[in-house]
């Protein structure tokens, strides 16, 4: 994936009602907090259908973006794009930030993501999500 890429296109953005044929809201669990899908919160999904809330994606942005904080683990793959530290080092962004789940300590998703998820929500005109400020 390169960065020019549309970035809308990286990540399936969920909503209720729009999925209701293939998806129940309760199928849905956020990787990060392991909370159920419900209707106050958007769900971003990443690859092999991980998905990350609009409620962690703001608490990874304000940790990991604002706060320029490294909340991952020496070595981790990114619950969202996959990529471990082998692939990170190869695309030159070795030693990356991750923001780790609270509550499942394999769940990291990596700065990229972070950001990509932020910038994919904010411009999608369904949700009111914005990125936290400083
Ligand atoms: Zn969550
Ligand atoms: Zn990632």
């Amino acid at each position: 994936m390169r960065c020019d890429e549309p970035i809308d296109g990286n990540f399936i953005m969920h909503k209720p009602g729009t999925d209701a044929d293939s998806v129940q809201m309760e199928d849905v669990l956020c990787d990060f907090c392991h909370r159920h899908w419900t209707a106050d919160q958007p769900m971003i999904e990443g690859h092999q259908g991980s998905c990350v809330c609009g409620r962690c994606l703001t608490i990874a942005y304000i940790e990991v973006v604002l706060n320029s904080a490294d909340c991952s683990p020496e070595a981790f793959k990114c619950r969202m794009c996959l990529e471990g530290d082998a692939d990170r080092e190869a695309l030159s962004r070795a030693g990356e930030a991750g923001w780790q789940s609270p509550v499942d300590e394999g769940a990291v998703i990596c700065r990229r993501c972070i950001e990509l998820a932020a910038t994919a929500l904010e411009k999608n005109k369904d949700f009111d999500w914005k990125r936290p400020r400083q």
